[in-house]
C-alpha cells in the first residue's frame, strides 16, 4: 500500500482553475496516491485576508513541502508584488527547472529540441528593490551574490550529471555588466572545474537568443540568471509549439512547487480553450520528484496517446476544448 502524499494546491487565476481542475481529474483517474490541500493566493486572498500571500498558504507549503500551482496574475506597473516571486523567495525555491522538448505528434517549427533551462530564482532584478532617485529617475537594483550563483551552478551540473546531459552553457551579459554577470560567470566556471566530464561553455545572451532560434538542437542545459531565464524560457517554449506545452519546477532544499511556464492567459480564460498539458507535465515532474515513477509514466503515456489520436487543444493546431481534451486523457489513463 503506497502512502498518500498531501499536496498544496493553488488553482490560480485566469486559466489557472481550468487547467488545475483538468490536472487534478487526470491524476485522480490515474489513481495517483495524492490528496490536495487547497490554498488561495493573489487578488482573491488580498481581498479576503489583506495579503495576496497569506501566512496560512505559506504554512501549508511548509508543511506539505510540495505544491502544484496554476498561474497567478500580477498587477502591471502598480499593486502588490508578484506572489510567484514572493513564494520562490520565501521558501528559497532557488532553482527553476524548465525542460523544453518536442512533444511527439505536435507540429512545431523545429525538430530535435531537447534542452533544459535552469534559472536562478531568488535574486537579480527580481529582488524588488526599486526607488525614485529624483522625479523622472528610477533605480532598480540587480542583486547577484556569490552564494546564489554558486548554488544554482552546482544545481545545473548536478542535474546534468544525474540525467546524463553532456553540456552546461551559462548565458550572461558579462561584457556589459562586468561585476554582476561577471560574478555569476566566475562562480559558474569555478563549479564547472568540479565536473570535468561535463562540457561547460558560455554565451552572451543576445547571441544565445539568435542561436536558439536558428539551431536550438545544439543546446543542452542552459544556466541563466533570473531575468534572462524568464525571457529565454518563453522563447524556448515558442520553439516546440508554445506555452501550452512547457512545464516547470521550482526547487528548494525544503520544498518544491510545480507550475507551468505560462501565465494566466487572460485572452482565453473561461473559454474552454486552455491547454492543460503544461501543468500536467509539471505534475508529471512532481510525481517523479515524489518517486512515483510508475504513475508518472502512466499519465505521460495517456497524454501522448491522446495526442497520437489527434486530440489537441487549439493552441497546438487541434479543435478539442480543455474539457474534451481532459476527458480524452482520463479515458486513456485508467487501469
Ligand atoms: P501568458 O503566458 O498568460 O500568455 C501568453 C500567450 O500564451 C497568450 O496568448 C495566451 O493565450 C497563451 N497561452 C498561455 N498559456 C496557455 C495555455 N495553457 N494554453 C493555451 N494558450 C496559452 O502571458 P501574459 O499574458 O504575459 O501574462 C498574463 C498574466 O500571467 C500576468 O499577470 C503575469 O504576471 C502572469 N504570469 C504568471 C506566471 C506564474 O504564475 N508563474 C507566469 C507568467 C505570467
Amino acid at each position: 500500500m503506497t502512502d498518500t502524499h498531501t499536496i498544496t494546491l493553488i488553482r490560480g487565476d485566469g486559466i489557472g482553475p481550468e487547467v488545475a481542475d483538468a490536472v487534478v481529474a487526470i491524476l485522480a483517474a490515474a489513481r495517483a496516491p495524492l490528496s490536495f490541500e487547497e490554498v488561495v493566493v493573489g487578488r482573491e486572498a488580498e481581498k479576503r485576508e489583506g495579503d495576496p500571500l497569506p501566512p496560512s498558504a505559506l504554512a501549508s507549503l511548509r508543511r506539505t513541502r510540495v505544491g502544484l500551482k496554476g498561474p497567478v496574475g500580477t498587477p502591471i506597473g502598480k499593486g502588490f508584488q508578484s506572489v510567484n516571486v514572493r513564494l520562490r523567495q520565501a521558501l528559497e525555491l532557488y532553482a527553476n527547472l524548465r525542460p523544453v522538448r518536442n512533444v511527439p505528434t505536435v507540429a512545431s517549427r523545429f525538430e530535435g529540441v531537447d534542452l533544459v533551462i535552469v534559472r536562478e530564482n531568488t535574486e537579480d532584478l527580481y529582488s524588488g528593490l526599486e526607488h525614485v532617485v529624483v522625479p523622472g529617475v528610477v533605480e532598480s537594483l540587480k542583486i547577484i551574490t556569490e552564494v546564489a550563483s554558486t548554488r544554482i551552478a552546482r544545481y545545473a551540473f548536478e542535474y546534468a550529471r544525474k540525467h546524463g546531459r553532456r553540456r552546461v552553457t551559462a548565458i550572461h551579459k558579462a561584457n556589459i555588466m562586468k561585476l554582476s554577470d561577471g560574478l555569476f560567470l566566475d562562480c559558474f566556471r569555478r563549479v564547472a572545474e568540479g565536473y570535468p566530464h561535463i562540457a561547460a561553455d558560455d554565451r552572451i545572451v543576445d547571441a544565445a537568443c539568435m542561436r536558439l532560434v536558428m539551431q536550438p538542437e545544439t543546446f543542452d542545459v542552459l544556466l541563466l540568471e533570473n531575468l534572462y531565464g524568464d525571457i529565454v524560457s518563453d522563447l524556448a517554449a515558442g520553439l516546440v509549439g508554445g506555452l501550452g506545452l512547457v512545464p516547470g519546477a521550482n526547487i528548494g532544499k525544503d520544498a518544491a512547487i510545480f507550475e507551468a511556464v505560462h501565465g494566466t492567459a487572460p485572452d482565453i480564460a473561461g473559454s474552454d480553450r486552455a491547454n492543460p498539458t503544461a501543468l500536467l507535465m509539471s505534475a508529471i515532474l512532481m510525481l517523479r520528484h515524489l518517486e512515483l515513477a510508475a504513475v508518472a509514466d502512466r499519465v505521460e503515456g495517456a497524454l501522448l496517446a491522446a495526442f497520437r489520436d489527434g486530440i489537441k487543444t487549439p493552441d497546438i493546431g487541434g479543435t478539442a476544448g480543455t474539457r474534451a481534451f481532459t476527458r480524452a486523457v482520463v479515458e486513456r489513463v485508467g487501469g
